[in-house]
This record gives C-alpha cells, structure tokens and sequence, in this order.
C-alpha cells in the first residue's frame, strides 16, 4: 500500500512535471512565434517609413539571361531566365511603387547579342557588356543581377545568396543590405553575401550585386521559385534590401535627374545595339 501510495505520489508528480514542461513550451514557442511576427511587423513598417530612400533612383534590374541563353534548368523543365524575369518583374512593380525609376534590362525572352554567328562565349560577354551600358547610358544609381543558383551534385543545397566583386565596397555595403533582408523576409537561408569575380560586377561602374534567388537543383525550392506568392517575396526582399542601403547612403542625387526622359530613353533604345564599353 505504502509502496503504491509513493508510486502514485510519483506518476502524479512526473505526470504534473510532464504537463507543466509542455504548457511551458507550448508557452515558449507561442511567445517566439509572436514577437517574430511583432519585430517582422515593426521592421516592416520601418521599411515603409525609409521607401522615400528609393524615390527619384534609378535602378537596373537585370533579369539574368534569356535569348540565345536560357541559363539552368530545372526538373520540372522550367528555365532560369523565366524566374529571373518574373521575380524582376515583381521587383519593377514595388520599386516603382516606392517612386523609383526601374530600368529592366530585358522584358522578354531576348538578349542583346547581334545574331551574327559567333560563337556563344563571344555573344555572352557581348550581351552582358551591353546591359550594363544600357544602365550606365541612362545614369543608373546601381545595378542588380537576378539569377538562379544551382548545384546538380547537391540537390539539398538551397538558400538565395548576393554576390559583389572583390575589392568594391558599394558592391558589398548593398550585397549585404540585400542579403540581410533575404535572411529576415524569406526566413530560409543563413547564407551571407560573397565576394566573387564574376564578368558583370567586374566591368559595372555602378554599385552591383548578383542576387541568386535560389537553387533549381533542389526540387523543392525549384517549385517555391515557381510560385507568384513566393517570387514576391523574394521581390520584396530585395527592395527591403535596396531602401535599406539608399537610406544607409542617404545623400540627396547631386544631379537633378530628368527621370521621364531616362524612362523614355530606356524605352527606346530597348534591344537595340549599343557600343560595348
Ligand atoms: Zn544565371
């Protein structure tokens, strides 16, 4: 009797413990959860109060590939410039929202190589040479790349991460500003902005980073990079990243820019050829 009576006295006890252990966790979590969403919710607002930092720039986005290079492929078939152009796309509409000018390098699946038979290297530099003198004609504050990362031998790779060149402190002040909200808004990736020599942040003038939204070689977030709700999300990590940056460099232009004749400019010139840099 005695003894069952302690055990009892036990069970009760761990049963107790076992109870107050889960409603502490329970307790936890949801306190976790909900200031995630406060701070997201305050941060967000904070963005919102800084937009006036992107109004009145002008901003090339560059959808990555398209033309004679459609860039990777996914296993659903889907090629990276189609998510390129739709996440920059989505980033066009927010940007311009916020009131600044938003040159797009592309709007369709082309590329600004002459179709002359050369060899593909040669057509490559050839259209990335001009994009960038495509932004740089038209005065250009900075220059963003949209690119898909992929890495066929580790399909569990994943995760959007920004690059800039060696050496280029602009570059790695706004490819950490864009990585920083990637980490905050996307909530699935740890990566941090990377110093790397690739062609176009080698050869922009402007400030330039190359954002890979993520790896199509991981069926997962090949099929969220797909999606319209997620691609707006990456969109609006990247502007948070952008009105953070321009805020961090809060000097007024020093050139009244005539914004509706870069605009018209862009427009006209569109796919036509320029003199590479
Ligand atoms: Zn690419």
């Amino acid at each position: 009797m005695l003894i069952a009576g302690r055990g009892g006295l036990v069970i009760r006890v761990f049963r107790v413990k076992k109870r107050f252990l889960l409603l502490m966790v329970i307790v936890l979590m949801t306190g976790f959860y909900i200031s995630r969403v406060v701070a997201g919710g305050i941060e967000d607002r904070r963005v919102s109060a800084m937009s006036w930092s992107v109004a009145g720039r002008i901003i090339a986005v560059d959808p990555g590939h398209g033309g004679i290079d459609p860039g990777s492929k996914g296993n659903s078939g889907v090629e990276e410039e189609e998510i390129t152009l739709a996440v920059s796309e989505k980033l066009k509409e927010t940007l311009t929202g916020a009131g600044a000018v938003v040159l797009m390098t592309r709007e369709s699946d082309i590329d600004l190589s002459d179709p002359d038979g050369s060899r593909l290297i040669t057509r490559k530099r050839q259209d990335l040479s001009r994009r960038l003198a495509l932004a740089e004609k038209n005065g250009a504050d900075i220059y963003l790349s949209v690119h898909v990362n992929c890495f066929k031998s580790g399909p569990r790779e994943h995760g959007a991460q920004v690059f800039y060149q060696p050496g280029s402190e602009e570059g790695k002040a706004l490819a950490e500003s864009i990585q920083a909200e990637m980490i905050r808004v996307l909530g699935n990736t740890n990566r941090k902005a990377k110093a790397v020599d690739y062609y176009t942040t080698r050869n922009s003038k402007m400030p330039a980073a190359i954002v890979e939204v993520g790896f199509i070689s991981n069926p997962k977030e090949e099929k969220m990079m797909l999606d319209a709700e997620y691609q707006r999300k990456l969109a609006y990590a990247m502007y948070c990243g952008l009105v953070k940056y321009f805020a961090g460099n809060a000097t007024a232009t020093d050139n009244p820019i005539d914004r509706d004749g870069a605009l018209e400019t862009f427009m006209k010139n569109e796919g036509q050829v320029f003199d590479a840099p």
